[in-house]
């Protein structure tokens, strides 16, 4: 898995995250360790949804509830 940002190397990991609308508290996703940029389907496809740009540490703003 390459970094689409750095084109660093990523590794996949377990990250923590605010309850959503999809209930998920755990989930998996990419992490670079170049840059610390995030990947996983939640962020895919809040990226798809919503406008706003979602990257990684300022996530935990998705949570409304
Ligand atoms: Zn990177």
């Amino acid at each position: 898995m390459q970094c689409p940002r750095c084109t660093g190397e990523m590794s996949y990991e377990m990250f923590e995250d605010l309850k959503d609308d999809t209930g998920d508290i755990y989930f998996y996703g990419w992490r670079c360790i170049i840059c610390g940029e995030i990947l996983d389907p939640v962020i895919l496809s809040n990226r798809k949804s919503r406008f706003a740009p979602i990257i990684g540490r300022n996530r935990k703003i998705m949570g409304r509830r």
